[in-house]
């Protein structure tokens, strides 16, 4: 089985081409280093089975494999809302680009999407059927605008060219090798709490999210790209749901901090609360993600004091 992942050197991305060696396929890991880096791949350079491409998913590219998995993508609100025209042109174009070659090569091609399609949402939990609430001209809409396009782009090529698709809608994910700036909550705790500096809530912090460690995620991608006759979207995420300000303490006790909690201004469109319900990938995947927050939260701390101790 030949395997590009796009986004291959980011967070996810990187885990995902670890497993996919694991499981013995010959992997080309695709990646422009906006937001990744060598580093997270730096350890499968010598295996014969894995590729690295630096290139940029916004221009095209011929290459012939198997199945594509898409993650190639900015996924913290730092970071898509720094160049926001060029996180929608990668979103579009980008999707359009590996569809393209998913067409001409008959491979099968797998959408990172988000749980952000469905904005600050009216419905909760949030079921697949469920069609969002998305401010089209705000902040965020770089971001949830263009994977609702790409969600789009990926139902269009399957209807009209037959394009062998899948589509999953991740929920806030975290784990071992986000980058110290990632700028997502549960890296920016962790980060000031391992400082001792203070905890930065935005808002209240009685905004909710429902956190999911990494490994949990890649079983339901590996799942959903290998599964037959079901193309998705299905959601992928924990269902179990906490405030931000109990992350936060969360994580001040697993670090025994002595940070205090502040507050600044909620950014512009922040969803107000999110949980997936996972009843569809139950169903049709016989998944279920079965890491607790606490027991993540140690493993991804002990990874960020290890990079912290050597200068990070
Ligand atoms: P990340 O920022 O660590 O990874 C994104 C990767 O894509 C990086 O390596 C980056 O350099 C690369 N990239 C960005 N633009 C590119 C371009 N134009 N061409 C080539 N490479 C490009 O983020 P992540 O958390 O690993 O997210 C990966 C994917 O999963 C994204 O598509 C994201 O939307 C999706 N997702 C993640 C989460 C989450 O909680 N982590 C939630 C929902 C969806
Ligand atoms: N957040 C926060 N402090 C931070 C970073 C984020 O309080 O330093 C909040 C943010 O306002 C949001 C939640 O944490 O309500 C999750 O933010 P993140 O950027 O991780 O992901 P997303 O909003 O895309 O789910």
């Amino acid at each position: 089985m030949r395997t590009l992942v796009t986004g291959g050197a980011g967070f996810i991305g990187s885990h995902l081409c670890d497993r996919l060696i694991e499981r013995g396929d010959d992997v080309i890991c695709l990646d422009n280093f906006f937001t990744g880096s060598k580093q997270n791949v730096k350890h499968l350079f010598n295996h014969p089975a894995f590729e690295l491409i630096r290139h940029d998913i916004t221009e095209s590219i011929l290459l012939e494999v198997d199945q594509i998995y898409h993650f190639a993508c900015p996924a913290s609100p730092v970071h898509y809302q720094y160049n926001p025209v060029k996180t929608t042109k990668t979103s579009v174009m980008g999707t359009i680009n590996m569809l393209g070659m998913a067409k001409r090569v008959h491979a099968r091609m797998l959408l990172a999407s988000t749980s952000e399609v469905y904005g600050d949402p009216n419905v909760h939990p949030q079921t697949e059927d469920y069609w969002g609430h998305v401010n089209p001209i705000g902040i965020r809409s770089c971001y949830d605008e263009g994977k609702r396009v790409a969600e789009t782009l990926m139902m269009d090529y399957y209807r009209q060219s037959q394009v062998d698709i899948k589509i999953i809608r991740i929920f806030n994910t975290y784990g071992p090798r986000m980058a110290v700036n990632d700028g997502r909550v549960v890296t920016n705790f962790i980060v000031q709490a391992l400082r001792n500096e203070d905890i930065t809530i935005f808002g209240d912090g009685s905004q909710t999210r429902s956190f999911q460690y990494i490994d949990d995620l890649l079983s339901g991608v590996i799942k959903m790209m290998h599964t037959k006759n079901f193309i998705g979207p299905v959601n992928i995420g924990n269902p179990n749901e906490f405030t931000i300000l109990e992350l936060a303490e969360t994580i001040i006790k697993l670090t025994a901090s002595k940070s205090r909690i502040i507050h600044l201004p909620l950014p512009q469109d922040d969803p107000t609360q999110r949980q997936p319900d996972i009843s569809l990938a139950k169903e049709k995947l016989g998944w279920n993600p079965t890491i607790l927050l606490e027991e993540g939260l140690k493993k991804t701390i002990r990874y960020f004091e290890d990079k912290l101790s050597n200068g990070a």
